[in-house]
């Protein structure tokens, strides 16, 4: 066998090793197995002279990559995230949305949504794993149940990955109508001023349009609005702590997210919209210390044009009708009651939205100390649940 042969040969048996040592007994074995079968049909082929050394290579290379991007540990924090994820899937899953069934949580640096793609022999993706990032690291320490309703934002962005078309079409029907009212304003102005409001309108467009990869506002503010729709009040709470934190600039503005005024401003017309009205006041205070804030560098003629709402409103109510098309489950006053209901009476609280709420719950009517015991020992219970 030619040298350049030998080494790919070698090469393609190195990721295979690597791949069989890795996964071999842990949860995420299924995934081994298929990059396993993936690679082994690649060298197969290579050997028949079928696949090219180039195609070989390119294999060999993204399964490393995928190994890379997949969870490294799968300690007990693992094993409680992964189980929360599939039964709060299976909980969205009732109506019309389907979740997938390899939903994979990662400790990471902050929380996110990411979708990998496994290799596929003929260069088309037939199966895709879609990782959570959660913060932390792989302890249990790290579960800390009161953020936990990210997990709704998150897997609101996997609902719309899979089934967003809808929303799409809604919201971009409402941007093209402000658009337009926009452009035909900027007719009657001429010279600089007339340049600046053009690019205004660019930057609007910019920010809002609702592109499939989801890294626009209106995705963000949809996904906002489901995690309230799923998991209400618990949710409201979560972002308030991110929002209430003194080193956030709630006039960053950027791409990928509307500023904290903008989603402030979206978390309370969905609050309003769902029945948690009672819950916004926080919000309205924080929005009314960032008006105060005079206009300056951070806060533009920009920020306003940009936080339009009629753009606000179309984004929640487009988010509304896409989680009753799908039939997602609503968090209710009367869930909400009823869960407070089982905590009064010691009962046992299951994984999934209801620990959620019950952790909300717990945190708001007890003593922070109270509340780190009654969280360690829910977290204990489940994991002895789930792994005995
Ligand atoms: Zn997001």
């Amino acid at each position: 066998m030619a040298r350049v042969n030998r080494s790919r040969k070698d090469q393609l048996e190195n990721t295979l090793l690597h791949v069989q040592c890795r996964f071999d007994g842990t949860p995420l074995s299924c995934v081994g197995d298929l990059l396993v079968h993936v690679i082994s049909e690649v060298q197969r082929s290579h050997e028949a002279g079928g696949s090219s050394a180039d195609n070989a290579a390119r294999i060999s290379t993204y399964a490393i990559k995928v190994l890379e991007l997949l969870p490294k540990s799968f300690g007990k924090r693992f094993a409680f995230d992964a189980q929360l994820i599939r039964v709060l899937a299976d909980e969205y899953s009732q109506g019309g949305a389907k979740l997938s069934g390899m939903l994979v949580p990662k400790p990471s640096q902050s929380w996110g949504h990411q979708t990998v793609s496994m290799p596929s022999t003929d260069g088309t993706t037939t199966y895709a794993v879609d990782l959570i990032h959660l913060p932390g690291e792989d302890n249990v320490e790290d579960i800390t149940l009161l953020d936990y309703p990210f997990i709704c934002h998150e897997l609101g962005h996997h609902i719309l990955f899979k089934d967003g078309d809808g929303f799409i079409a809604l919201f971009s029907k409402e941007l093209e109508s402000v658009l337009s009212g926009l452009q035909r304003r900027t007719l009657g102005i001429r010279g600089f001023a007339r340049q600046i409001a053009e690019a205004t309108t660019n930057q609007i467009r910019q920010y809002w349009a609702p592109t499939p990869d989801q890294f626009n506002w209106a995705h963000e503010i949809a996904v906002d609005v489901i995690a309230i729709w799923l998991s209400g009040p618990a949710y409201l709470a979560a972002i308030q702590d991110v929002m209430e934190d003194d080193n956030l600039n709630p006039f960053q503005l950027g791409k990928s997210h509307p500023t904290y005024e903008t989603r402030g401003r979206a978390l309370i017309e969905a609050s309003e919209c769902l029945g948690w009205a009672y819950y916004t006041g926080p919000f309205r205070t924080l929005l009314s210390r960032w008006e105060a804030t005079p206009p300056s560098g951070d806060r533009t003629n920009l920020h306003v044009a940009c936080a339009d709402p009629q753009l606000i409103n179309a984004a929640v109510s487009a988010a509304i009708k896409t989680c009753q098309a799908l039939s997602l489950p609503s968090c209710t006053a009367a869930r909400v009651a009823a869960v407070e209901n089982a905590l009064r009476e010691g009962l046992e609280i299951e994984l999934g939205t209801d620990l959620l709420i019950a952790a909300w719950l717990q945190y708001c009517q007890s003593s922070e100390a109270d509340y780190h015991a009654w969280e360690i020992a829910a977290i204990a219970r489940i994991l002895a649940e789930i792994t005995e």
